[in-house]
């Protein structure tokens, strides 16, 4: 795995929280988008090499919903870089790792993911994540 590429926060109110941030990391939001197929609005920031992720569920029966009910407002997963996306998911579902999804998926701000299941990565729900070509 490479750099952390992006820290993502669940938030209830994306409209709310995108001003929030924009003062607290003191940079505009350079990027929102919705993930229909992951039912989720999701704004960007960049911190440096990071950027951060505010996602709020477009369901209320989505993930996000579903994780702001049971653990409230904060942080929801930890996204690492990776140059090979599949070798990556094979390496780790050797080691143990239960991978969410056996294939890459389709991810916000283009790019290719994979999510670990936290049950196997000491509660943190770990993305892996490679700039689609
Ligand atoms: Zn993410």
């Amino acid at each position: 795995m490479q750099k952390i590429e992006h820290i993502g926060i669940a938030v209830r109110d994306l409209a709310g929280s995108v001003p929030l941030f924009e003062k607290l990391l003191n940079t505009p939001c350079y990027k929102t988008e919705i993930v229909a197929s992951e039912k989720v609005a999701t704004a960007f920031f960049r911190q440096g090499e990071t950027k951060i992720e505010l996602l709020e569920s477009t369901d209320p029966e989505g993930i996000i919903a579903r994780f702001i009910e049971k653990k409230g407002e904060g942080l929801h997963h930890i996204a690492f870089e990776v140059a090979d996306i599949e070798k990556e998911m094979k390496r780790l579902k050797e080691e143990g790792f239960i991978l969410l999804n056996e294939t890459p998926k389709d991810g916000a701000d283009n790019k290719l993911v994979c999510f670990l299941h936290p049950k196997t990565t000491n509660g943190i729900l770990i993305e892996l994540c490679m700039e689609r070509k």
